[in-house]
């Protein structure tokens, strides 16, 4: 079996982190770096390697994704936000465990570095 992500140390709470949401499917916490004021990870409890990597039987998994993304945001207080899943190494992937980064509590420029 692969070594545990740290996303997954982080569910098993073997690495601390501060927690915005928890249910049976996913985690949200933030960001220990964060890039804007508001700056969430939302995580599926379910190591996906990353987005492209997703099988058919994960649909239903990443819909439930997106509609907790807009409840975590909200509940965040944020009015304006961007979700971004940076899938590869070379699209700026570190943690090889499916994550969305909940930006937001600044105006954000387009297009993205
Ligand atoms: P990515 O570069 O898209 O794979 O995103 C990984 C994110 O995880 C980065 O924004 C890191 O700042 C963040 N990160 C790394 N270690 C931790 C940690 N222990 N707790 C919270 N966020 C972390």
């Amino acid at each position: 079996m692969a070594d545990k992500t740290l996303f997954s140390k982080i569910i098993d709470r073997e690495i601390p982190a501060n927690i915005v949401y928890e249910d049976e499917l996913c985690l949200a916490f933030h960001d220990i770096n964060p890039q804007a004021p508001v700056h969430v990870l939302l995580i599926p409890k379910r190591p996906i390697v990353k987005l492209s990597e997703a099988a058919s039987g994960d649909q239903p998994l990443l819909g439930y994704l997106m509609l907790k993304a807009g409840e975590v945001a909200k509940k965040l207080g944020l009015k304006s936000f961007r979700i971004v899943s940076n899938d590869g190494a070379d699209a700026g992937q570190t943690v090889f465990h499916l994550h969305f980064h909940i930006l937001g509590g600044r105006p954000l420029s387009w297009p993205p570095g």
